[in-house]
Order: structure tokens, then C-alpha cells, then sequence
């Protein structure tokens, strides 16, 4: 039964009801923008949460409003138990989704289906094989392409995750959205953004300004449509008259979307963040273990939620990589 969702509501007057779950620090593909390359100190297994330990933080978000869950990582379909844990999760009156590299989500389709998971976001930043195994770090391209197929085919809503970065795939944006021609998915552009250890520099990204006016000077007037957000959307999303799909970019750097901001995360290791960027996080994992309520850590947490990208309010600010260094990678945070 649904509290009323104070707790959740913070002082800008945003409503969170939307969780996303970071399931383990590891994955199986290595992306450079997302984790660095010597890799990240992992928490110790006793220091991660156990599917019981989700289930119980996710069922006290749901009794005070949240209506949304996403299951992300690292990768989370390499956690052993995923199946009990989606089946637990999937008890909860909650509409569930995960996002995932899709290198094995073939094995995963019965699975995910029985528990009710419609909406699929996958990760793919380039067409070409040989530019997979250089940002990945993994050779996994065939694999992933061919369980997006798969994943399409068995009618699951498919969202394409692409992280952009200035001369290594600016050139494919157009290809990209080609792809949205015959197949229903949605390519979504992101915008490259900083974490620890991922050598981010303004340079390197593509803004949602150039991004539009590579598409533009493409196609012809008039056949790129708007078309309409859904509530509390993080993209912009547009189509090409006559496709299929369609295609969105994700602005967090130059247009940040934080006025509407319902998400809140959860790292594997029990901690709560209340946005992508902040430096600062708060143990539910321990106090949950002593027996102790959560509901009062998590209020303080929402009640001390930054207006814009955990204050880093202007691009100058996050420029600035020493802010950076007191978040983590985005491999341990939960994209
Ligand atoms: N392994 C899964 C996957 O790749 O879809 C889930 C975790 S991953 C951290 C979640 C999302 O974060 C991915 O779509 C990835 O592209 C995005 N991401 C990682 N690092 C990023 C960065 N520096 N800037 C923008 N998006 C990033
Ligand atoms: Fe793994 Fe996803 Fe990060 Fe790539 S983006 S390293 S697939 S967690």
C-alpha cells in the first residue's frame, strides 16, 4: 500500500518515483568512457547487496511512491542470481526495466518476458565491428547486433544507447538513425558526460546542437518530426517521417533536464545517490543490516538533492575534475 510520498519529494518541489538499481560493479564488455582502464576497486561480496537486501530497499521506495524500477549495472545480466531477483522485484507493484549490453540477453528472453519486462535499453555505440572492440575493449559486436534483432523480433520496446564521441563514431550519426527505418527501436544519443577515471573533456563530446545539425543537413526540410516526450523524459525525441523507429538525444551537459528530475539511484553496495553527479551518498545498506529503518536516510538524502547536476550548475563547474574525483566511475554508479 502506497504512503503518502514525502519522503520522496525534495525541496525543489520534484516528486522521485523512479529507481534505478545498480545490480553489481563488474561487466563483461569495458567501455572506455564508462569505467578507466585499469579497471575500478571493487566493494568486497559482503559489501554488496544480496537479492533479499534489493528487495526490501526497492519494496520501502515503492510503499512511499515510487513507481518505476530499472535494473542497471555494471552489467546486470551477469549476476547469477538475476532470475530470483527479478522475480522478487517483479512482485512489487512497479513496471520494471533493465538496461543491459545485450552481449547475453539471448539467454535471458523467457526470463525477462515472465516477469513482465517490456522496455529493453541497450547500449551500442558504433556500427562497425572493429570500433565495438576498440570502445568496448571486447570483440562482442556480432553478438550484441544480432540480440537486438532477437530482442525486436520477441516485441520488446528497445531502446539503442549511444554515447558520442568527437572522431570516433560523430561519423555514424546518420547511420544510427538509418537503422530506425525498418527496425521500432529508438537510437538515443548521449551526450559524453564526466565521471572518475573516464578522461572526459569538452572536447570530445557532441552536443545536442551539432548532433541536430548533422541530421539536418542530411535529410530534406520537413521530414525530421519532433515528436511528443513522455513525462519526466531525459531526451528529446524526434523521427523521421515514414521510419519505423525513431531517434532522441540525451543532453545532460548542454541542456540538462534536472527541472523534472524523478530519478534516484541505488549502487550495488547499498548507498544511495541522489543524482547522477553527486559526490555525496548515503549508507542504506548498513543501517538496513542493523535493523534500523531507512526511510529517515533516504528523506535527508532527497531533502539535500542540488537543483541542477549535484551543483555542478554551469558548465565551468563541470569542467572542473576535481569535482569529479569524489563521485565514482559511471560502471559503479548505475547509468
Ligand atoms: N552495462 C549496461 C549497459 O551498458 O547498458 C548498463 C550499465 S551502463 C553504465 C548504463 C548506461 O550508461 C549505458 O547506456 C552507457 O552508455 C551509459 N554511460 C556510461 N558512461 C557514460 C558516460 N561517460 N557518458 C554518458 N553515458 C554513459
Ligand atoms: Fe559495461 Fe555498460 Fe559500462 Fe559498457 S557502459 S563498461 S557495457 S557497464
Amino acid at each position: 500500500m502506497k504512503k503518502n510520498n514525502s519522503i520522496l519529494a525534495d525541496t525543489f518541489g520534484r516528486a522521485h518515483t523512479y529507481l534505478r538499481i545498480s545490480l553489481i560493479e563488474r561487466c563483461n564488455l569495458r567501455c572506455t568512457y564508462c569505467m578507466p582502464e585499469e579497471g575500478v576497486l571493487l566493494s568486497p561480496k559482503s559489501s554488496l547487496m544480496s537479492y533479499e537486501e534489493i528487495y526490501t530497499i526497492a519494496k520501502t521506495f515503492v510503499d512511499n511512491g515510487v513507481t518505476k524500477i530499472r535494473l542497471t549495472g555494471g552489467e546486470p545480466l551477469i549476476r547469477k542470481d538475476i532470475p530470483v531477483i527479478l522475480e522478487k522485484l517483479a512482485s512489487l507493484p512497479v513496471e520494471l526495466s533493465i538496461t543491459t549490453n545485450a552481449v547475453i540477453v539471448d539467454k535471458f528472453i523467457d526470463t525477462l518476458k515472465a516477469n513482465g519486462i517490456q522496455n529493453i535499453n541497450v547500449s551500442l555505440d558504433t556500427l562497425d565491428k572493429e570500433k565495438f572492440k576498440q570502445i568496448t575493449r571486447r570483440n562482442d559486436f556480432e553478438k550484441v547486433y544480432n540480440n537486438i534483432l532477437l530482442l525486436v523480433k520477441n516485441g520488446f520496446n528497445v531502446k539503442i544507447n549511444t554515447v558520442l564521441i568527437k572522431g570516433f563514431n560523430d561519423n555514424e550519426i546518420i547511420d544510427l538513425v538509418q537503422l530506425t527505418k525498418k527496425l521500432p527501436v529508438t537510437v538515443r544519443f548521449i551526450e559524453f558526460m564526466p565521471f572518475d577515471g573516464n578522461k572526459w573533456n569538452m572536447e570530445k563530446m557532441i552536443s545536442y546542437k551539432e548532433i541536430m545539425k548533422k541530421l539536418d543537413d542530411f535529410h530534406s526540410e520537413g521530414l525530421i518530426e519532433r515528436i511528443e516526450d513522455a513525462p519526466n523524459d531525459t531526451s528529446k525525441n524526434y523521427k523521421i517521417k515514414g521510419y519505423k523507429g525513431s531517434f532522441a538525444v540525451i543532453s545532460s551537459v548542454t541542456n540538462p533536464f534536472c527541472d523534472s528530475c524523478n530519478r534516484l539511484r541505488l549502487t550495488a553496495n547499498g548507498q544511495l545517490k541522489n543524482c547522477l553527479f553527486s559526490s555525496t551518498e548515503s549508507d542504506l545498506l548498513t543501517t538496513l543490516r542493523k535493523g534500523k529503518s531507512i526511510e529517515p536516510i533516504i528523506q535527508k538524502a532527497v531533502k539535500a538533492k542540488f537543483k541542477v547536476r549535484g551543483g555542478m550548475d554551469t558548465l565551468k563547474k563541470l569542467q572542473q575534475p576535481k569535482l569529479h574525483s569524489n563521485n565514482r566511475s559511471m560502471i559503479t554508479i548505475g547509468g
